[in-house]
C-alpha cells in the first residue's frame, strides 16, 4: 500500500464518498493523522459529516485540483477493518463497466453505516495478579471471589448480581487491587463450519466433479468453472464440498442463491454438511444482523456467507471462492440504481480476490455455455440423477386437440393423470408463472380493459384481496361494480388464468384433495415457505399449486405428476431471450417431479406442441437446443456473441422524453460493428407514471459498449427532469 501522498508540503487524501458524484473528494489530513487507502474516515461534506473511504491516489492527477488551503481537513478514522484494495478495485470496475458513479456502487458496500462504528467495548472484571498489599476481605468481598475464576472476565452488572453485592463494592474491590477491569471476549455469533465434518458419501460422478473442484480451490487461482447436470445429479453436494477445501485453506467462501429468503431446505443442507449454520446476507434480515454480519465479514470470523446478489459488496478480507447456484436465473440481474448482474461481477470479484467461481445450473445460460467453448470456463458435469433415480418422461398436452372445458383451464389429459396421480397417493403440482386470479379484466359490454393509471399493464385481479392489482407500481384498487367506461353494472368480467384461478378449479375438480398454493404473495417469507415445504415433505399435501417460486431447487420425493397450465406463456413478445429462459423455466419445474422411489411425469398444456421450446423439454436434449438458440444469435452477433447496452430514457411528460430519445438518436454513434436501434417506445412504456423510450447499442464482441457509451451520453444534454439509464447486457428487451 501506498502512503498517503504529500501535494505541496501538506499531505491530501481522495476520499470516496457514498453518493452518487463524479468520482472522489480531495481533503487534507490533519497532523498527526496518517491515513492509508482503504481506512473509512468522517469527512465534513455541506455542514455535514459523512463516512467515506480513502481512495487510491488517481493515475492521472485532476486538472484543476483544489488549493490546499481551501481544503477541508478529514475529522476523523473509523475504528473497522479498512476495505481491502481488491474490493475498492472492485467496486471501480463495476462503476466503470455499468457507466454507474463509484460512490453509488460503494454505498452498495457500505449497506450498514453502523457496522463501522466502534463496537462499544465492553468492559469487565478480573481477578488481579497477587500484589504485596493484602487488602482486607470482608464476607461481601469473599462472595465475589467465589463467582470469579482466575483467568475469567465477567460483565460487572453480572458478576455484582451473581455474587449479590453493588458495583460500589467491585469498585472498591479494584482500587484495593483485588480486580482489574478488562475487555469481555466477543460474542463468536458466527460458529465455524468444521470443513471435516462428515458429509454423505459421493457418488463416482460427484466424487469427480468434487476433487476437480477442490483442485481448483487449493490452487488459490482465479479460474470459472460450470457446474452443469440434470436436476437432482448432486450438484450441491459437489460445491459444498469446494467449500470445504475453501474452509481447510483459512480462506472464506461466499455462495450467491438467487432465492435466499426462500431456500430454507438449502441451508437445511449446508446445516448437515457443516455442523452449522452459514451467514446470512438478504434483504430480510434485521438491521441488527447486517451490522454484526457486516463486521463479522470484515474482520474474517464468518468463513462462509449465503447471501443474495449484494453480498458481493461485503468487506471479505481473503475470498477463496464464490459459488453462483442456479447461475441462469435472472434474480441475479438488479434492474434499479446500479444495473448489474450479479453472476458477471461474481466473476470479476474472484478475479480481483484470486479466488475460484463456480457457476452452477442444470439449465447453464448461452452466456455461459459460450464462455465454456471459447475455453474461458472449465466445465464439469454430472450426467446422471443421484442414486440412479430416472428423469422424468415429458409431454405435451395438444390444446388444439384436447381444450378444456369452456371457462376452464386444465384439459381432459392432464385432470385425468391429476386425478390418476392423487389416487395413487402421490403427489401433483400445477404450475403457472402468474399470480393472482386472472390477468385480465374486460367488460363485455363495449370491451373496455382495467389498465394501471401508472403503467404500460392491464390490472390483475387478486380476488381473494379484492383488489385489482398493478404488478410493476403496486398499484391497486377495489374492483368496480360498473364498467368505468360505458357505466354498465356487473359487466366486468375476468379473462384468463392465474394461480388462484386454477386452485378454484382444483376445488371444484378434486374436493377432496389436499391442496397448497405456492406463490410469492401467498408464502410471504421464510417461515411460511420452510413450513409449506415440510408439509409437502411429510405428504400432508396432494395437490400443489404454484408460480415460479416452485422452480427454484426444491426436493419434494413424492412428487410425480407436474402439470404445466400454460407452456407457451413466456414465448410471446419479442425477448431475445424468450425461448431461452422458457426451456430453462419449464425444465427446471419438470425438474421437481420423481425422485428414486417414483419415476416423475410431466405434462406440458401447449397450443404449439411442434415449437422447438417443447421439442426440447420432450426430448430433454437442453444442449441440442442452446446450440440452434446459438446459431441463431451468432450471425446477427447478438448476445453473447456481441454486446448490448439499452439507454432508457424517461420523463413524466412523454414529450421530453420523446425530445430528448430524438436527441440521442440523432448523436448516434456508428461506424463498423456499431449499431444503434431505436429511439423506440420501451417495453413498458408507461412505467410508475414516467414515459419510457429506449435506444440499444449493438456492438461486435470486440468493440467494449462503455466508450462509446460515455462519448454519446457526453454529446446530448439531458434537461433535469428526463432521466438516462444506461443498461449494459439488457436481459429483458
Ligand atoms: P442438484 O442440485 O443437482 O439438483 P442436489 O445436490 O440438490 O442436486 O441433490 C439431489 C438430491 O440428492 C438431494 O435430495 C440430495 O440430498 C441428494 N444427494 C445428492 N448427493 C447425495 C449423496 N452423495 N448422498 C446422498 N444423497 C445425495
Ligand atoms: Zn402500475
Amino acid at each position: 500500500m501506498k502512503d498517503t501522498p504529500t501535494v505541496s508540503g501538506r499531505p491530501r487524501v481522495p476520499v470516496m464518498l457514498p453518493l452518487p458524484l463524479a468520482g472522489a473528494y480531495d481533503y487534507a489530513v490533519p497532523a498527526p493523522m496518517a491515513l492509508r487507502p482503504g481506512e473509512f474516515v468522517s469527512v465534513p461534506l455541506n455542514q455535514r459529516e459523512v463516512l467515506g473511504v480513502v481512495w487510491d491516489a488517481p493515475e492521472v492527477p485532476e486538472a484543476n485540483p483544489v488549493p490546499d488551503r481551501r481544503l477541508k481537513p478529514v475529522a476523523s478514522v473509523l475504528p473497522a477493518p479498512p476495505m481491502t484494495a481488491s474490493l475498492r478495485r472492485f467496486i471501480d470496475w463495476v462503476a466503470a463497466y455499468t457507466l454507474s458513479p463509484p460512490g453509488a456502487v460503494l454505498r452498495m458496500a457500505m449497506s450498514v453505516p453502523a457496522a463501522l462504528e466502534a463496537p462499544a467495548p465492553q468492559a469487565g472484571w478480573t481477578l488481579a495478579p497477587p500484589g504485596n498489599s493484602r487488602p482486607r476481605i470482608t464476607p461481601e468481598r469473599q462472595r465475589v471471589l467465589d463467582v470469579l475464576r482466575a483467568g475469567e472476565v465477567h460483565a460487572g452488572a453480572l458478576l455484582a448480581q451473581a455474587a449479590g453485592v453493588s458495583l460500589g463494592v467491585l469498585r472498591g474491590m479494584a482500587e484495593n487491587g483485588l480486580l482489574r477491569p478488562a475487555l469481555l471476549p466477543r460474542n463468536r455469533r458466527f460458529a465455524r463450519p468444521d470443513p471435516s465434518h462428515p458429509g454423505p458419501a459421493l457418488g463416482p460422478a460427484q466424487a469427480a466433479a468434487g476433487a476437480a473442484l477442490r483442485n481448483r480451490v487449493a490452487a488459490q487461482r482465479f479460474g470459472v468453472t460450470l457446474l452443469t447436470g440434470v436436476t437432482g445429479s448432486g450438484k450441491t453436494e459437489v460445491y459444498l464440498d469446494a467449500v470445504a477445501e475453501c474452509l481447510a485453506r483459512g480462506r472464506q467462501a461466499l455462495v450467491l442463491l438467487p432465492e435466499i429468503a426462500l431456500s430454507t431446505q438449502w441451508l437445511e443442507r449446508f446445516e448437515a454438511r457443516f455442523g452449522v449454520a452459514p451467514a446470512l446476507w438478504h434483504s430480510e434480515i434485521t438491521s441488527r444482523t447486517r451490522r454484526d454480519t457486516w463486521r463479522a465479514v470484515a474482520e474474517g470470523e464468518a468463513p462462509v456467507v449465503v447471501g443474495a446478489r449484494s453480498a458481493l459488496f461485503l468487506p471479505f478480507p481473503d475470498l477463496g471462492l464464490i459459488v453462483v447456484d442456479e447461475e441462469h436465473e435472472t434474480a441475479f440481474k438488479q434492474e434499479e440504481g446500479v444495473v448489474y448482474h450479479a453472476r458477471d461481477m461474481a466473476v470479476v470479484r474472484a478475479r480481483l480476490s484470486q479466488a475460484a467461481c463456480v457457476l452452477v445450473s442444470a439449465t447453464p445460460s448461452l452466456e455461459s455455455l459460450t464462455n465454456v467453448e471459447a475455453g474461458r470456463y472449465t466445465a464439469l458435469d454430472l450426467p446422471e440423477r443421484h442414486g440412479g433415480a430416472s428423469l422424468p418422461v415429458v409431454e405435451v398436452v395438444d390444446l388444439r386437440r384436447t381444450p378444456p372445458e369452456r371457462g376452464r383451464f386444465l384439459a381432459p389429459p392432464l385432470v385425468e393423470a391429476v386425478t390418476a396421480t392423487i389416487e395413487r397417493g402421490e403427489q401433483a403440482m400445477l404450475f403457472l408463472n402468474r399470480r393472482g386470479y386472472a390477468p385480465l379484466t374486460l367488460c363485455r359490454h363495449c370491451g373496455h380493459r382495467m389498465r394501471c393509471p401508472n403503467c404500460t399493464a392491464w390490472l390483475v385481479e387478486h380476488r381473494a384481496k379484492r383488489l385489482l392489482q398493478c404488478h410493476h407500481c403496486g398499484h391497486a384498487e377495489p374492483p368496480p361494480a360498473e364498467c368505468p367506461e360505458c357505466g354498465t353494472a356487473n359487466s366486468l368480467t375476468a379473462v384468463g388464468p392465474g394461480v388462484e384461478r386454477v386452485m378454484e378449479e382444483a376445488n371444484a375438480l378434486w374436493p377432496d384433495a389436499r391442496r397448497l398454493v405456492m406463490a410469492s404473495d401467498t408464502l410471504p417469507g421464510p417461515a411460511a415457505a420452510a413450513e409449506a415445504a415440510r408439509a409437502i415433505q411429510d405428504r400432508e399435501v396432494d395437490l400443489i399449486i404454484g408460480t415460479q417460486i416452485v422452480a427454484k431447487g426444491w426436493h419434494f420425493p413424492h412428487l410425480t405428476l407436474v402439470g404445466v397450465v400454460d407452456a407457451d406463456l413466456g414465448l410471446a413478445g419479442g425477448d431475445l431471450r424468450a425461448a431461452e429462459r422458457t426451456v430453462q423455466l419449464l425444465h427446471q419445474v419438470a425438474g421437481r417431479a420423481g425422485r428414486a422411489e417414483a419415476p416423475g411425469r410431466v405434462l406440458l398444456q401447449s397450443f404449439s406442441p411442434e415449437h422447438p421450446v417443447m421439442q426440447a423439454l420432450i426430448s430433454g436434449d437442453l444442449a441440442a437446443f442452446m446450440q440452434e438458440e446459438a446459431a441463431m444469435r451468432r450471425p446477427g452477433h447478438w448476445p453473447p456473441f456481441g454486446r448490448l447496452a439499452a439507454l432508457i430514457v424517461s420523463a413524466e411528460e412523454e414529450r421530453e422524453a420523446d425530445r430528448t430519445a430524438r436527441d440521442l438518436g440523432l448523436a448516434a454513434p456508428g461506424g463498423e460493428g456499431v449499431q444503434v436501434l431505436g429511439p423506440a417506445p420501451a417495453p413498458l412504456a408507461l412505467l410508475r407514471g414516467r414515459h419510457r423510450r429506449r435506444l440499444l447499442l449493438k456492438t461486435r464482441r470486440d468493440i467494449a459498449v462503455q466508450p462509446i457509451l460515455r462519448e454519446w451520453l457526453a454529446r446530448v444534454p439531458v434537461p433535469n427532469h428526463v432521466r438516462v439509464q444506461v443498461d449494459v447486457d439488457p436481459v429483458g428487451f
